[in-house]
Formats: C-alpha cells, structure tokens, sequence
C-alpha cells in the first residue's frame, strides 16, 4: 500500500497534487512520501516484534539525507556498505550503536572510521577481511564487534544481477567453512563475535528460500555455541519484494515473513537484526516526468519523455518493469506507446508496447514504485543535471536535493593550467 492516490482524477502525494509540485520544481523528480515510509517501517517493527529486534535499513536503496532522519527518528538502525554511507547515517542523526557494516571490499581506511565514529557490527565476508579488521582495530586500541557473513547456497529465485546467496556469488563465506573460520576469528586479538550475518538477494517473491537459509543459520547457532562461540545477534539480512505491477503475483507480507523468522530461528534468544531497503522505500517514491514528444515510428509510437535511463535506470539494468501512469487520470489504457527518455542509446527504453491512455505533450506521468534503487542510481550521463528529490509529509512537501545548475556542474570540473 502506498499514499500516491487519485483525487478527484488527479495522481497526489498523500494530500498534495503532484502537478503542484511539478510547476514549483520542475519535472524530471523524484517524490517520496513520508507516511508510506512510515508504515513500512512499523510493518517490520510490528512484524517481528514479539522477538528482540532492530530494523537495519538498508542504507543503499535510497539515501537522501532527510528519508535517513526520518527513518531514524522512528527507531531505525541501518546497514551500510560503504564508509559514505556510514556518514550519510551519522549525519541524519543515527548512532553509531544502531549503523551495521557490510560489503565485500571494506578498505582499512573504511574500518578506522566505523570504528572511530562508533559502530554496532562489522558483517565480515572473508578470512583476509578478518585478519585486516583485527589489525586495524587491535591498532586503535579497539575491540570490533563483528558478525561473519555466510552464503547458504541457496538459490533465492529473483533476477541474476541481485542473487547473492548462491555459493557461485562474490558474497560471505561458505557455510561448511563456517565453523573452522570462526574459530580463527576468535583466536584474533581485535576481534570480539557477536553473531551471524546473512543475505541472499533482492526482491524476493516466495518466502521458501529465505526459510531454507534461516534454517541453516539456526542449525549453525547451535553448531557455534557447542563450540564455545557468543552467539547474541542473528542478522537475516534484507531481500523482501515488492509488487511492481497491481496485476503481479503478490509478494509475502511482512508479517508472514516474521512469523517465518520466529518459527526459524525464534527460540535461539538472539536479538534479530533485517536489512530490508526495497520493501521500505520502494513504494514509497514515484519519478515524475513530462512528455516532450509524441512520435510516430514504424508501427510503433513513442513516447519521449524528459526522464532516461540516467535518472531511473532499473528498466536498461535490470529488465525492470515500472508502472507507468498519467498524472491526470485518463481513460482506457488503448495506446501502446514505447516509453523512452532522450539519452543516445537503444537502452533508454523505459517500457515498450505499453499499454496506456492517450497522452499529449506536456503532460505528466508517474512511475510507481521507484523510491528504492532510483536517485540513488542516477548519474549526469548525457551532462543531464541530477534529477532533484522531494519529500511530502500531509499537505506539504519540501526539495530535499534542488536539481543543480548547470554552473554547480560545470565548477565541479577543473581544467589544469597548461590547457
Ligand atoms: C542490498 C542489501 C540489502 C537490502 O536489500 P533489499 O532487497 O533492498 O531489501 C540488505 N543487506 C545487504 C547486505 C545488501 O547488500
């Protein structure tokens, strides 16, 4: 469920009207709603909440200073994968003690400042990773809490380019090594083991895989405790899909994913710790955009609109499908149009064949379902001015990144002195 509603035929965010929005900023943008992000929050909170538990949210999906804060001022922890992100968190106002650290190529440089600024755990991926962290931290004086990431081989069943729990992916450690690379983990002077860590991929559908990983964290709990190891915390990671489609399949609902969790792994007495990025922000941001032409091709039309691949790039990377819809609520959906953006490739083909209610230069449309792995992604490809993100909150909203000029763009580059 989300808050971007028609109103007496016109697409809103909660209760202002995007074409409101659009006349103040400009189109291309992005719109995120505050009350969406809130209630997708709570469904985790309340999902898993009869179990000691923190909500991770995964940084990386989308990491506008201001979502961060307000999922921050909620209670949220988050999960970080690199050290910008790490001060992306602090800056909105997150502890150190909430933010946990994944990813596979953390630098020394990366470790000194989590550990500097304070940080809840390190989800370590591998032996040389273990041996540099304990170095570094054993050199700061410092203990560095850390979960060891551990790749199941399970098949999570979603898109190739976000699987990452298949023994095949760059991911964790494998699980039969687990226990021998614990045991060095202990033996290490700057490490202290705090629990588990897992993740399996993105945009999950069924709940099967995630229940066959979850069942060899718990079998491994029991495994690492008999060996005299600390288990306190089990992080499950994120992965939970959204629908992208209304006339999709439904993905399981957060509650039945936490009535999952505890029938896995709830009778452990380990804090849970989930990383969900997606199924919090996903639906809660749409990408504004105008019609600039309406072409006719050879048996196809065209639709070309002022957002491409570079502000929202899930449909050329992935294959990803995103609803389209017009701002003004149309009539039947009786025009197949190609939707595309204005960037000089084949790829910056948002939909083709799509069928949608006639449309006109100048109008509005929306895609749904792009607050997750939207902004985040956007580059200038094309010397396109970075599309600009707005946050609405009731009858309000607020630019919570303006688009920059083109003279911000330009002064960012520097020509050296012998040119
Ligand atoms: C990407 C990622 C997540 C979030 O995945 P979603 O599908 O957005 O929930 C969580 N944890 C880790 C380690 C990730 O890399």
């Amino acid at each position: 469920m989300d808050h971007f509603l028609y109103r007496d035929a016109e697409l809103h965010a909660e209760d202002v009207m995007l074409r409101d929005i659009a006349d103040a900023v400009g189109t291309p943008f992005y719109c995120y709603s505050t009350a969406t992000l809130t209630r997708h929050f709570q469904l985790f909170t309340e999902a898993l909440a009869p179990l000691p538990h923190l909500v991770c949210y995964a940084v990386k999906a989308n990491s506008n200073l201001a979502v961060l804060k307000h999922l921050g001022e909620l209670g949220a922890g988050m999960d970080v994968v690199s050290i910008g992100e790490y001060h992306r968190a602090r800056a909105a106002g997150v502890p150190g003690d909430r933010i946990v650290f994944s990813g596979v190529g953390k630098t020394r440089a990366e470790m000194r400042a989590a550990l500097d600024g304070g940080i809840r755990q390190f989800n370590v991926e591998s032996e040389p990773e273990l041996d540099a962290l304990s170095e570094v931290a054993a050199a700061m004086g410092a203990t560095a809490p850390i979960a060891l990431r551990v790749n199941p081989d399970v098949d999570a069943r979603t898109h190739e380019k976000i699987s990452t729990g298949r023994k095949e992916d760059k991911f964790g450690v494998p699980l039969a090594r687990a226990r021998d690379i614990y045991a060095r983990a202990a033996r290490l002077p700057g490490l202290r083991v705090v629990g588990i860590d897992m993740h399996i991929g993105s945009q999950l559908t069924d709940l099967a895989p995630f229940e066959a990983a979850y069942t060899k964290v718990a079998d491994l709990t029991h495994a690492l405790r008999a060996d005299g190891h600390r288990i306190d915390r089990l992080d499950l990671g994120g992965g939970l899909g959204i629908p992208y489609t209304r006339s999709n399949e439904v993905p399981p609902l957060p509650l039945d994913y936490g009535a999952m969790v505890r029938r896995t792994v709830g009778d452990l007495g380990c804090e849970i710790e989930i990383e969900p990025g997606r199924l919090i922000s996903g639906n809660a941001g749409i990408l504004l955009a105008s019609v600039i032409y309406l072409k006719q091709g050879e048996g196809r039309d065209f639709l070309i609109l002022d957002a491409a691949m570079n502000d929202l790039i899930r449909p050329a990377m992935y294959g990803a499908w995103h609803d389209i819809v017009p701002v003004i609520e149309g009539g039947a959906a009786n025009h197949v149009y190609d939707v595309v953006g204005p960037v000089c490739e084949s790829g910056d083909t948002f939909a083709r064949g799509r069928p949608l209610p006639q449309l006109a230069e100048g109008d509005l449309v929306a895609f749904r379902s792009a607050g997750a792995y939207g902004a985040v992604m956007a580059s200038e490809y094309n010397a396109r001015p970075l599309v600009p993100e707005v946050l609405v909150q009731g009858d309000h909203f607020a630019v919570i990144r303006p688009r920059p000029s083109f003279d911000e763009m330009l002064a960012r580059d520097t020509i050296p002195q012998w040119l």
